[in-house]
């Protein structure tokens, strides 16, 4: 299935015929209620969709990041090959793990706001989101994607003048709307490998970044496994898996994010976000 929320709130699927609230379902609950009740609740949910009669088919509207308030967001840095060469960093031994704050999620389709007082050098980073379904501690690796609800598209916007200076990174990756997701979570029955996914970025229309989760140096059971042994995982956490090579303070010369840019976030089998960049 694939699970959005709506700008008032609601819940919904998204099927091929249009979009049906959680509610006409009879599930009253918002997205992380869902993904709390476990997976008798979503078995329901996907039983009641058979059912659907069309008068309940509502008309496309704006969707929302389909989960805003995740317990937390855990970050991975340098996590796939290229992008860590491109970095000039050594392949990590270990997860390089780091935080965004809830506050900076935001929409499909909004906008990016570059507070321009602040910073001059915001990029973009292209990632698989991983949502987790269960209370997961100690998991060992070949269990670990038993602890997965579904799948989204997260930017990884990074105020790049404000992550270096910093040291430590969670400013500079958690300025307000700096966390673009969506369109959608995909259940994970509907993406039994995250590890041959295809995904990217462009910028007015040209692709920056292209890769594919294969290319990952800790894939995501490895990713939950060995977290699980520092940290709880609760529902609705989200991970970041890390973002492939192409961003912009790489590049020769760099390309920082300006107003009136626009992004498209992209991953196969999942979709695409698309936010206009402004500045405040
Ligand atoms: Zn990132």
């Amino acid at each position: 299935m694939r699970l959005a929320t709506l700008k008032d709130g609601s819940a919904v699927v998204v099927s091929k015929s249009g979009i049906i609230p959680f509610a006409k379902l009879g599930f009253t609950g918002s997205m992380l209620d869902l993904i709390n009740a476990g997976d008798d609740e979503l078995n329901k949910l996907r039983e009641s969709l058979k059912g659907i009669k069309k008068d309940f088919i509502l008309a496309h509207k704006t969707l929302d990041a389909p989960l805003k308030n995740p317990p937390k967001i855990v970050a991975i840095g340098l996590n796939y090959f290229d992008h860590a060469k491109e970095s000039n960093m050594e392949i990590p031994k270990s997860p390089l793990v780091f935080a965004k704050f809830n506050s900076s999620i935001t929409g499909p389709t909004d906008p990016i706001i570059i507070p321009a007082k602040i910073t001059q050098q915001v990029d973009y980073e292209a990632e698989l989101g991983v949502i987790i379904g269960k209370r997961a501690k100690n998991i060992e690796k070949g269990k670990a994607l038993d602890y997965v609800f579904g799948y989204t598209i997260l930017n990884d916007v990074s105020a790049r003048d404000i992550q270096f200076p910093d040291k430590q990174w969670v400013r500079g990756k958690s300025l307000d709307t700096f966390c673009p997701m969506g369109p959608v979570i995909v259940t994970k029955d509907e993406i039994p490998d995250p590890q041959n996914l295809e995904l990217g970025c462009s910028v007015n229309g040209i692709t920056l970044q292209q890769d594919n989760t294969k290319n990952m140096i800790f894939n995501v059971a490895e990713l939950i496994s060995q977290l699980s042994f520092s940290f709880t995982f609760e529902p609705g956490d989200i991970i970041a898996t890390g973002t492939p090579s192409g961003v912009g303070f790489s590049r020769t010369p760099p390309v920082f994010l300006k107003s009136g840019d626009v992004v498209c976030t992209w991953i196969k089998g999942i979709g695409e976000i698309i936010n206009p960049v402004i500045n405040q």
